[in-house]
Order: structure tokens, then sequence, then C-alpha cells
């Protein structure tokens, strides 16, 4: 029997709702579940709810509104392994990775928590006498969390956990992808005691449930997750309320390796990286500079990783390195970005085509040599387990390269020498720089996009403080 997943608002599942969505699995096109189609209606009623419990949550000491998102962490837990079941069957991602995504969402939960007996304001010297300047952080309010369907159940916490322990309520709507994962959250939420309204999750498309939640008055802050022309979407619905956003979008992460790299090392941590969550990761490699001398002897470590790949059906396998695309949006994508890189007069090395597995939306592992900067395969963000690479004559020219993109998010470089990895440092722009390593980025860390790639970012301390807001307070005690 399918699953009929309803809305959770104000601390309740909701009706079942008239018109819903269908979820299936990529990998076999199964139907999984079917989720609410919401409408304007739904949304209004979640935010609603959000902005009634915001005041009393807000008034709760910090410390006790860590204590929900501990509770919630621990229920993640005891189930996490039925949790990765169900982001293997609805996203398509490998066994060992939805675990990972499992106990680093529950992980990230108590992350945040920590954080509430260190949420610190400023007190500022005045020029008057008798006067003390108080600068305080407050929460925004209500928080809007739109999500992408890579890593549905992680960035659930990394809108969800920030927001709540700063004193904010929000309401989530995950992708239409991949929303099964959010409804059990949900499930597991409301046998948490966190008060109701706090947390609301609706599910339904972009265009109808998303422009809803982000066009909403009552929102305060947008936190979005997704692809550039979705956010610059956003952005631009948010301009009629002047609601504030913070946007976490797409990538077009360069790795360069030097002649005095660790080319084993360095093949298999681009190899890790662009095979991983088959390639949909906004910060995995997905254009590599090589310096000249070292090229055939990399471009042939780095054949045999990608000839070696496992990849299938992971509900089936446990034992894969990726599993299919999300969607044939997604494989058609992938497939149109490599033809138009074979008539560009790229090479083919290993892959290049639909893998023939009966079902899903599958897609070899595909290495490319000969690219240039010119082409669409070196400018446009992939997302799939495709790997261009271009030669270069030096780490002034690669750094050039990297530069040139309408992307700022990852960058990575791989080198014995600290000069030049410290060169590579100053003169990058992007957000971050993994040095002799590829991703992922650290809960501590702050992970934010320049240029096309995002404004604002998540995690961390800075992270933290996007959910805030100040107050300065003079304060005349004459
Ligand atoms: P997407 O197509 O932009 O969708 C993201 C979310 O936005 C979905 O929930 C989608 O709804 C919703 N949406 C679509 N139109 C909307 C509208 N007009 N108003 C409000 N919401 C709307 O992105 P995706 O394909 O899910 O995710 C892949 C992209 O995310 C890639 O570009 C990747 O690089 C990026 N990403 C970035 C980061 C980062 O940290 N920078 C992390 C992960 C992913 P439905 O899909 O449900 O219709």
């Amino acid at each position: 029997m399918t699953t009929e997943y309803t809305n959770y608002i104000d601390g309740a599942f909701t009706a079942r709702s008239a018109a819903t969505l269908e979820v299936t699995n990529p990998a076999t096109g199964a139907l999984l579940a079917r989720i609410p189609d919401s409408d304007a209606a739904a949304v209004d009623a979640a935010v609603a709810a959000a902005k009634r419990a915001q005041p009393a949550w807000e008034k709760l000491p910090a410390i006790q509104r860590a204590g929900h998102l501990r509770k919630i962490a621990a229920k993640l837990r005891e189930h996490r392994t039925e949790l990765a079941r169900i982001i293997v069957r609805e996203q398509g991602k490998v066994q060992g990775l939805a675990q990972v995504e499992v106990d680093f969402t529950a992980d990230y939960m108590d992350y945040m928590a920590e954080w509430a007996r260190r949420l610190e304001g400023e007190v500022l010297t005045s020029d008057r006498p008798n006067e003390t300047i108080f600068l305080l952080r407050k929460p925004v309010g209500v928080v809007a969390g739109i999500l992408p369907w890579n890593f549905p159940f992680f960035l659930i916490a990394r809108k969800l956990a920030p927001a709540l322990v700063t004193g904010n309520t929000i309401v989530i709507k995950p992708s239409e992808e991949t929303p099964i994962n959010a409804y059990e959250f949900a499930r597991l939420v409301a046998e948490t005691d966190l008060p109701a309204g706090v947390f609301n999750l609706v599910g339904g498309r972009g265009a109808t449930a998303g422009d809803a939640l982000v066009s909403h008055p009552d929102v305060n802050l947008i936190t979005f997750t997704g692809s550039v022309a979705t956010g610059s979407r956003i952005m631009q619905t948010a301009g009629k309320n002047l609601t504030r956003v913070n946007l976490e979008l797409g990538g077009k992460a360069p790795a360069i390796v030097l002649a005095d790299a660790d080319l084993d090392l360095a093949a298999k941590a681009i190899y890790d990286s662009r095979v991983i969550n088959t390639g949909q990761v906004c910060n995995c490699a997905e254009r590599v500079y090589v310096e000249r001398s070292v090229h055939d002897a990399f471009v042939e470590r780095l054949t045999a990783l990608f000839k070696a790949t496992r990849y299938g059906d992971p509900s089936v396998d446990a034992d894969l390195h990726m599993g299919p695309l999300v969607n044939q949006i997604g494989l058609e994508k992938v497939e149109a970005l490599v033809e138009q890189a074979k008539r560009d007069g790229a090479n083919v090395v290993t892959g290049g085509k639909r893998a023939d597995l009966g079902q899903g939306f599958h897609y070899e592992p595909t290495l490319i040599t000969g690219a240039r900067a010119e082409m669409d395969i070196m400018r446009k963000e992939i997302f799939g387990p495709v790997l261009p690479i271009q030669a270069v004559d030096s780490l002034d020219e690669a750094i050039a390269l990297a530069n040139d993109s309408d992307f700022g998010l990852t960058s990575s470089i791989f080198t014995r020498n600290i000069n030049s990895a410290m060169q590579a440092v100053r003169e990058l722009r992007f957000g971050e720089t993994y040095v002799n390593r590829e991703h992922f980025e650290a809960m501590q860390g702050f992970h934010a996009g320049r240029k096309k790639s995002g404004i604002g970012g998540a995690d961390g301390k800075h992270g933290l403080y996007e959910f805030t807001e100040t107050h300065v307070v003079y304060l005349q005690t004459p």
C-alpha cells in the first residue's frame, strides 16, 4: 500500500489534501508515496501557526530551546537505519552515504544546540556621559526554509536547528522529489514535546507552495538551498516585501592539480568527490586544471578509478559507489552537456552515455580530457558523474581559469608546496578552498558562496547569526 502523507501544521498532521503529488524511486520508477500538492491556503495556515508560536518560543530560555533540538536529535538516532533507507529509496543515494547523512543531521542538531549558552551581544562605550550601548541579537521571527533534493535530510537541520536555537519558528517546504524523509522527520518531531507551531512542514511544488511561502508577508527570512535560477526568482519575489534572503546556490568547483602534487591522493580525492551522490553535490569537483607535465599520469590514475566504479540500484546493493541521478531532467541535462562536449572536440576517455540497467536514471561515470575554458562542460554545473579535465602550463593560468566563472562556492588545490597553496588561497575568489582534499565542509565552518553561488552562508557562528537581527539599545542612567 502506498503511504499518503499530510502536512504538519501547528503541531498536528492535517486532513488529506485533495490534490497530491507522487514520489517515485529514481532507481526503479516505483511509486513510493503521495504528498500534498499544497496551495496558498495551506502555506498561509503554516505561516500563521509559526507566527502565533514565535513570541512564546523566543521567551523560552535558549538552553530550553536547545533541549528540544537535543530531543529531536535523539529521535533521529533511534530511527537512524529506517531514515537512511528512506533516503536511499527516494533520492538514490548509496546506503553508506545515506547513513552518514542521517547521523550528521543528528550531530548537527546537537552542535547547534551547543550555541544556546554562547549567543552573544555586545556592550559598547558611548560618546555621552552616563550612557551604555547594548547591541542585542534577536530572532528574525518566522523563517521559511526551502530545500533541494540532494541532501534533503541534512538540509532540514541546516535550516531548522540555527533558526530554532536563536528563537525563530520555521515553515519548511521540501523538494517535491524527496519529501518523504521530511514527513518522517515531522512524525518524529510530533513524538517530542516541541511546542505546536514551532516547526511546520508543507509539501508541494515550488511554483505554487514554494512561491506562496516566499511571497508571504509574514515570513521574515527565507533560507533557500537550490539552483541559481530558482534563487534568483525567489530573490525577486522577496523583494516585494523586502524579506531577507539567505541563498545557497549552485557551484562549478575547480580542482587544481600541480606537478608536485601527490597524484594518487589527488586522483582518489577528486574521483570520490565526482561520484559521491552521483556527482549531485554543490561543492564537488566539477572541473580540473592539471599541470601539463603530469596530465597523462594523472588521467591514467583517474581512468582506472572511473572504470572500477560500481553503480546500480542502491536499495538492493549495499556495496556501490553511486546510484542513479535523481530524475529524468537531471539525466537529460548531464547527457546534453556530454554530447555538446563531444561536438566541441573534447575526448571521452571512459563512459559518455546513459547506463543501460533496464530501469532508472543511470549515467555512466565519465572522464573527459581535452576540455577548454569556453566549453559548456567547463562553465555550466553538470550535477552528474562527469569530470572534464583541462591541461594548464602554470598555477597562474589555473587560478585565472578557475576564477573565470559565474560561480564562487568551492575550489581545491593539490600541491606539496606551501607557497603555491597560499598563492591559491590568496587569489581564488571562492567561498571555500580545500588544500589536498575535496569537500565535505565542517559544521563549525562557514559554507558560503560568492558571485552566483549565493548570498550569506550556513554553519558555525556566522551561519547561526544569519538567523538573527541586531537591536541597539542606548541606556541612559543619569
Ligand atoms: P531547485 O530546482 O532550485 O529547487 C530547490 C527548491 O526550490 C525545491 O524545493 C523547489 O520546489 C523549490 N522551488 C522551485 N521554484 C520555486 C519558486 N518559484 N519559489 C519557491 N520555491 C521554489 O534546486 P534542486 O534541483 O532541488 O537542487 C539542486 C541545486 O541545488 C544545484 O544547483 C546545487 O548546486 C544546489 N545546491 C546548493 C547547495 C549549497 O549549499 N550552495 C547545497 C545543495 C544544493 P520543487 O522542486 O519541490 O518543485
